[in-house]
């Protein structure tokens, strides 16, 4: 992920973010960009100090307020800006903080990119004199222009989820989507009740929507007899599902009934990244395409997307990427596709999900004191399972059962462990086995 980040009042602070902000303003010539915000306590003097930074070295600035982050790469389009930075560190609990930067075509920094404002970043670059200093113009309307776009989508059967009028449950973790979602879904005629949904900042589960963090959407599901229980993290572009039954089914089904809808109504292929669930390619062979594998990251899948001009794609975590809307993960996107599924198959959620084969995934993260002791057990791994696998990201082993992803991180002390397979125990096997190498 392109940006900045880091643990605010240790190390994260407005100075920095200031002159960050302004190395960009400067990769961004000097134009005009537009920024938000999730709802944490730190998001505000983040704010002015990105803002600040921009101004200072000669741009225009639009602040969109607290919006989830695909509203604001939507709007750096919409506005014809020159880029964008979104102040949230998305999934991350409340002490933690980070920019994420935007190109001019809505999307993350690429690696390239990325280089050339460090060049900026560590030069001695030039701020405006007072008489250059531009405006900062508050705009509401960023939400609205998303969700505009989004009912401007053909292939969805918009008339018929609203005459659905299902009951759903919309946990947004009172972080940048509390308004957004809410909203959007009593536009489709939804019966909402609200989850966490207020401008507080104040996260009242861990951020990441993952099922053990959904035990309270769970309940309200149950208790209100909703037809689906929506979950997002605090930036509002990963979604996850909470079945009709009250189970959190794990953020792998989004993409994959996503995909299901999709691949229905629209020809062409599909991407997701290597750790991705195999219930994609299942659901891609019902309708006789295929679904590509890229590096994990979402800049990775894009790129890929764009590569071999996918129609959609998408992360396990929970992220959909529409092109139709915009190359990025956008949980209004995926909560639409999900609902108009439910409404053209006409069944309960919990029905839908037993046409789909039932594999069990277990992701589990070793950790680390430092770098170099990581490494050291990287290589034990690459030693033992590296022999016939696929070696494009991590390393990837397929069985008879089913398959098994070790990766590294780039940034941190830690290797993730993915298992996927029919059978649970084996699963829970070869986790261990590898984690206990
Ligand atoms: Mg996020």
């Amino acid at each position: 992920m392109s940006g900045i980040r880091g643990i605010v009042g240790k190390g994260f602070t407005p100075e920095y973010v200031t002159t960050y902000a302004g190395a960009f303003g400067v990769f961004s010539k000097r134009k005009k960009i537009v920024v938000g915000r999730d709802s944490r306590r730190s998001g505000e003097m983040l704010k002015n100090a990105v803002i600040a930074g921009l101004l200072s070295v000669g741009c225009e600035v639009v602040d969109l307020g607290i919006v989830p982050t695909p509203t604001i790469l939507m709007n750096v389009k919409e506005l014809k800006a020159q880029g964008g930075i979104a102040i949230t560190a998305s999934h991350n609990p409340s002490e933690w903080n980070a920019l994420k930067i935007i190109n001019k075509d809505g999307e993350f920094l690429s690696e390239e990119e990325n280089k050339k404002l460090e060049e900026i970043l560590n030069s001695d670059f030039e701020r405006v004199r007072w008489s250059d200093i531009k405006d900062v113009q508050n705009d509401d309307n960023g939400i609205e222009r998303h969700i505009e776009k989004i009912f401007r989508l053909k292939k969805i059967n918009f008339e018929l989820i609203k005459k659905k009028r299902f009951k759903v449950v919309i946990d947004c973790v009172n972080g940048a989507s509390y308004f957004a979602y809410p909203y959007f879904l009593r536009k489709l005629g939804c019966d909402v009740i609200e989850l966490f949904c207020e401008d507080t900042g104040d996260f009242r589960r861990n951020p990441e929507p993952v099922p053990e963090n959904l035990k309270a959407l769970e309940s309200l599901v149950k208790e209100t007899g909703a037809d689906i229980g929506f979950a997002t993290d605090a930036d509002g572009d990963r979604l996850s599902i909470v079945s009709d039954e009250g189970k959190a089914i794990g953020e792998e089904y989004t993409i994959t009934l996503g995909m299901d809808y999709w691949f229905s109504k629209v020809k062409g292929e599909g991407v997701v990244n290597t750790s991705t669930t195999s219930m994609v390619d299942f659901v891609a062979k019902k309708y006789g395409t295929i679904v590509h594998r890229a590096k994990v990251g979402e800049a990775n899948v894009v790129k890929k997307m764009k590569e071999v001009n996918a129609v959609i794609g998408g992360e396990g975590n929970g992220g959909v990427i529409l092109p139709e809307i915009h190359y990025t993960r956008d949980a209004m996107v995926g909560m639409v596709l999900i609902l108009s599924l439910l409404a053209e198959k006409g069944k309960k959620f919990s029905e839908i999900i037993k046409d789909l084969p039932k594999l069990y995934m277990i992701k589990k993260t070793k950790h680390f004191d430092n770098l170099k002791e990581r490494d050291e057990f990287y290589k034990k791994l690459f030693e033992v399972y590296s022999k016939d696998a696929e070696l494009t990201d991590g390393i990837k082993v397929f069985y008879d059962e089913g398959w098994l992803h070790l990766r590294k991180s780039g940034t941190e002390p830690i290797i993730r462990f993915i298992c996927e397979g029919n059978d649970e125990e084996w699963v829970l096997k070869k986790i261990k086995d590898a984690m206990e190498i």
